[in-house]
């Protein structure tokens, strides 16, 4: 009998290992693998490299499911350089709009474009090497702080791994652990934080060092002082880029050159800063509300 069980046993242990690595892969493509329609085209051409990028959302209409729209008539245009922000409350459509710039699902009607490019004409691998994209919520690899940082840029050498870190405000805390960068993390190693998982998001991406940046809801689990602290880091890395910031706190976007609002999947409002406080709309509603919060005792202002 033992002989019997013990190959069982064996490959019972060899099962739930493969099972693990496969849902930890599943994990981390998990957005990628709900969606095998986004495919390159037979005919797919390479997104010619350029540090000035343009991106147009050209009448986007958008349903996860036919018989619910989500996204109506989104039309907008980030010049290259410009940081565009997009503020509204939860369920707007905000992260959509981050998920079909980074294609993991294509459009339903209208057109993304970059820099002339529709989305859909041009090779995934090259579309994704143009982009950083901090998503609302990071799942990381089962391997060591190190590699999963250095997987924004493979070939990056440990220097710069650090100094991303050190932007991300995470360096100091790694340098705390037993083992350093080569602490495992992830289901089966350290479990970090939603702030730490956030921040090792944003070390890859600064890493990436990409023409186009995406920071969605970037800093909303982290505490106001480190959210001040990186939120510097961030608009450094802005700078000369195109980049599209989904905003939890209206107080991080107020320098934005353009900011969308977004209410039930369509931009209601449009403008600066300034000039959305000047039309009184919504933002100015939201603006207000938000400042009364932050001045109550625990309120953190919190609309997105
Ligand atoms: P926001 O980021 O503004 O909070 P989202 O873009 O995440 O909003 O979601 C917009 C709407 O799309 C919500 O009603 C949400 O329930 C729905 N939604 C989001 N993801 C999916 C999905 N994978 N499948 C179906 N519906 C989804
Ligand atoms: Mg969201």
């Amino acid at each position: 009998l033992i002989q019997l069980y013990m190959p069982l046993n064996f490959l019972g242990i060899v099962y739930r290992e493969i099972r693990q690595a496969l849902t930890d892969i599943e994990r981390m493509f998990g957005l990628l693998n709900e969606h095998r329609e986004v495919a390159d085209a037979a005919d797919a051409h390479t997104l010619p490299a350029d540090r000035q990028m343009q991106v147009d959302f050209d009448s986007v209409g958008f349903a996860y499911e036919t018989s619910r729209r989500i996204l109506h008539d989104v039309s907008f245009t980030i010049p290259p350089g410009q940081t565009y922000a997009v503020v509204g409350h939860s369920g707007a459509g905000k992260s959509t709009l981050s998920r079909l710039l980074y294609r993991f699902y294509d459009v339903s009607n209208g057109s993304i474009r970059i820099n002339g490019h529709d989305l859909r004409s041009v090779t995934q691998h090259s579309l994704r090497s143009a982009i950083g994209i901090v998503p609302q919520d990071t799942v990381l690899f089962n391997d060591t702080i190190l590699y999963n940082i250095r997987y924004g840029k493979p070939d990056a050498d440990d220097d710069a791994v650090f100094a991303a870190a050190r932007a991300a405000s995470l360096h100091d805390f790694i340098d705390g652990l037993p083992d350093k960068y080569q602490t495992r993390v992830g289901e089966r190693g350290l479990k970090l934080s939603g702030g730490e998982k956030q921040r090792v998001a944003i070390a890859r991406a600064l890493l990436k060092d990409p023409p186009i940046l995406i920071f969605d809801e970037a800093t909303s689990a982290l505490d106001s002082a480190t959210e001040r602290a990186i939120q510097q880091q961030l608009e450094v890395a802005a700078r000369g880029r195109t980049t599209l910031i989904i905003a939890h706190r209206l107080s991080t976007v107020m320098n934005a050159d353009c900011i969308l609002v977004m209410e039930e999947g369509r931009v209601v409002e449009r403008g600066t800063h300034a000039a959305l406080l000047a039309a009184a709309g919504k933002y100015a509603d939201m603006w207000f509300l938000q400042q009364r919060e932050i001045q109550e005792p625990g309120g953190e202002g919190v609309v997105a």
